[in-house]
């Protein structure tokens, strides 16, 4: 399965808490212990066993376009692309 990860730009979040509800993996989280400079528990991605695949649902459901995602490229197309 692809590998991906994704950055939350916390001071970007409402915490309107949609993206923990549509993430496959179940990696995100709303952090309870944190308040953003707008005043709302941020969205966090909470990973350790790196499950996250880069399916970027969560960044096409956040109203607010704070999330950004990466996504491993296989080596198969890697190297047809370097050629
Ligand atoms: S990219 Fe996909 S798997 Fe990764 S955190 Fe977002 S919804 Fe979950
Ligand atoms: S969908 Fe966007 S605004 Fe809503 S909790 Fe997630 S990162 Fe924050």
């Amino acid at each position: 399965m692809a590998k991906g990860t994704i950055i939350i730009d916390q001071d970007c979040c409402k915490g309107c808490g949609l993206c923990p509800t549509v993430c496959p993996q179940h990696v995100i989280t709303m952090e309870e212990n944190l308040l953003n400079e707008k005043g709302y528990h941020p969205a966090v991605l909470v990973d350790p066993d790196g499950q996250c695949t880069g399916c970027a649902v969560c960044a096409v459901i956040c109203p607010d376009v704070c999330i950004t995602v990466f996504r491993e490229v296989p080596a198969q197309r890697r190297s047809k692309t370097a050629a």
